[in-house]
């Protein structure tokens, strides 16, 4: 067996590659996904395009048929048997078909609406792409609502074009140059599918629309051009299976089962396989593989068909006992005769371990949740690249129990009290917990979008924290009365300022030599209003004209008993004030107030 396998490793026996579908909400990825599958009605089945689990299968036949436009000769050669193309398009799937780092998604499609150009899940796309280094191909999607444009039906694009007016043609143009530029700007350069002159250095861009159909067969015959072409090695056949849970689903009568790309390799019935769990290692046995029974077998007796084995590339389910706990984005492996099965247990736990390993050894950081092993990667790292520490990290639905741990943060960090949760349900009984005990969550289907909201919420507290201190920061003067209008409660005077400025709220001391000859602070409270000509002014700066200032607080000294006319008055400053400045004030303070609060530290004896 594992000879044939070897023996059939070769450049003209091609595995069929794996093909995602990436891009910004609302440019079209269903609908170009359902227009490719749509099985053309006057030739019957399109040489069987197949529905699997989570992907949908079109073998080369396929392939020829819907191509046969732009291959009007017949000269184009089909190396490969087929192509695989996964169901659910966005980041999930994609991030999810991974091994070891790199991407078991062979080639992309990233899908722009022409019409709008790169959104931010175009770019957050571009960004996955080139780190798991994926080659793509961009559909320019939506070419139909170019003004005036003349549509034939499921026609190759060049020929659409030529057949348009020429004010279509040149939006089209002026909309292209605005696309490579936007692109170029990204760090990618691109060309016009038909105008590509190196695949390898430039990205095609391939217009199509996903309700006329025209620009499709182009797209398809790319996708074939170029895996063919430059990713032969990937494509060979191993021996080895190479497969990834795409979800897990409890399905009625079947209990819980996993949906799995079959990348490379046999699965058969009865097969030891090995995945990654929550809480540890699953080993179990293939119970059934699982494929959809076709369309006019549906009344029969079951949903599925039941397989003996399965061949890569393919979407297949796995009905198996103990899949509870399994992590979407795991690998599978399945035990061989000389494997050792704790090995295997390590290698797919690996996964999960190196993501726990990424976390805050000081443990002060945020809580990440996602809904799969590959987007919680993807979340990491991007973190990672926002300097954001992250504390506990965790996969699926937030439950109660996620949010007791991000409430650990609440005494140590409050700021990291927060949850970042990405493309997962929160659990209604878990919500309402972290509103009581104060624990902020953070929902969002788009990465950035948590870096936004996290973002905003550390400025919120730092305005909350600058407001709290607001009458703990206490900015330096020297006053001088120049005359008392009330001696106590509440002690109203004139003054000038003779040194630093005076603001509201300012606490004010005097320092005065006692009978004994003791130094000793005298406070007066603080400064409720300063009025000049019978106005209310916030702040009196040195050299400005007197003000009356009015003197509140408890326990006041009497002028004329306490205290004198003469007495200079001090802005009470603390160790306390002095931090506050320096934490939420520093841009507020000038160098002289600097060098102010520095001889004023002697006065109340701070060291
Ligand atoms: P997705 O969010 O990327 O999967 O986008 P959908 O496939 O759901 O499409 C979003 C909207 O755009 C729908 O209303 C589609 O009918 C429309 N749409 C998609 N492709 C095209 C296209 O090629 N031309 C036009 N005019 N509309 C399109």
């Amino acid at each position: 067996q594992h000879e044939e396998a070897l023996a059939a490793r070769s450049k003209d026996n091609l595995r069929s590659p794996i093909c995602c579908i990436l891009g910004h909400v609302d440019t079209g990825k269903t609908k170009l996904l359902d227009k490719i599958r749509q099985t053309n009605v006057q030739e019957g089945e399109a040489g069987g395009i197949t529905q699997q689990i989570g992907a949908t299968y079109f073998p080369v036949d396929a392939l020829k048929t819907k191509t046969a436009v732009v291959n009007k000769d017949g000269k184009f050669e089909f190396k490969i048997p087929g192509l695989l193309i996964i169901d659910t398009p966005g980041h999930e799937s994609f991030s999810n078909l991974r091994s070891r780092g790199s991407s078991l998604c062979n080639i992309a499609i990233l899908v722009v609406d022409i019409m709008h150009g790169l959104e931010p899940q175009t770019l957050e796309s571009m960004r996955l792409l080139r780190d798991r280094k994926t080659p793509f191909i961009v559909a320019l999607n939506k070419i139909d609502r170019l003004y005036g444009w003349k549509k034939i039906d499921n026609n190759g694009f060049q020929d659409s074009l030529e057949m348009q007016n020429k004010g279509v043609q040149n939006e089209f143009r002026d909309r292209l140059e605005k696309t490579k530029l936007a692109f170029a700007q990204e760090g990618f350069n691109s060309e016009l599918f038909y105008e590509n002159k190196s695949m390898a250095k430039y990205v095609s861009l391939v217009p199509t629309s996903a309700h006329t159909g025209e620009g499709v067969p182009d797209m398809l015959k790319l996708l074939t051009t170029l895996t063919q072409e430059r990713m032969t090695n990937a494509l060979m056949y191993l021996s080895e299976v190479e497969c990834t849970v795409l979800e897990v689903k409890v399905i009625e009568g079947l209990g819980t089962t996993i949906d799995v790309v079959l990348n490379n390799g046999i699965l058969r019935e009865g097969d030891r396989i090995v995945l990654c769990g929550l809480n540890g290692p699953i080993v179990t046995n293939i119970r059934a593989l699982l494929t959809p029974a076709p369309l006019k077998e549906l009344r029969l007796k079951s949903q599925y068909v039941h397989n003996k084995e399965v061949k890569a590339a393919l979407g297949v389910k796995i009905a198996a006992n103990d899949l509870e706990n399994a992590i979407a984005g795991s690998r599978l492996m399945v035990v061989g005769p000389d494997d050792d099965e704790e090995d295997l247990e390590e290698e797919v736990m690996s996964d999960l371990e190196n993501l726990l390993s990424r976390v805050a050894t000081d443990n002060r950081g945020v809580t990440v949740q996602a809904s799969t092993l590959g987007s919680l990667e993807a979340l990491l790292e991007f973190l990672k690249q926002s300097k954001i520490p992250v504390a506990n990290i965790s996969i699926g639905p937030v439950y109660k129990r996620d949010v007791m741990m991000a409430g650990t943060m609440l005494e140590k960090s409050k700021e990291f009290a927060v949850m970042l949760c990405f493309d997962v349900k929160v659990d209604k009984e878990a919500a309402a917990y972290a509103a009581d005990v104060g624990v902020k969550i953070f929902t969002a289907d788009i990465i950035y979008h948590l870096f936004d909201d996290f973002t905003k919420h550390m400025a919120e507290l730092a305005e909350q924290r600058k407001e709290e201190s607001k009458m703990n920061a206490v900015f330096p003067c020297i006053i001088s009365p120049v005359a008392i209008f009330n001696k106590k409660d509440p002690i109203v005077i004139g003054i000038d300022v003779l040194d630093g400025a005076l603001r509201m709220h300012t606490p004010l001391s005097a320092v005065r030599t006692n009978a004994e000859g003791k130094r000793e602070i005298i406070d007066l409270g603080r400064v409720t209003s300063i009025e000049r000509d019978h106005k209310a002014i916030p702040i009196c700066k040195k050299g400005q004209p007197a003000v009356a200032i009015k003197i509140e607080g408890p326990n006041q000294p009497l002028y004329g008993r306490h205290l004198e006319e003469k007495d200079l008055l001090y802005s009470k400053i603390s160790r306390k004030s002095i931090d506050t400045l320096k934490e939420f004030y520093r841009s507020d303070v000038t160098k002289d107030e600097w060098l102010l609060v520095k001889r004023l530290k002697p006065v109340f004896d701070i060291p």
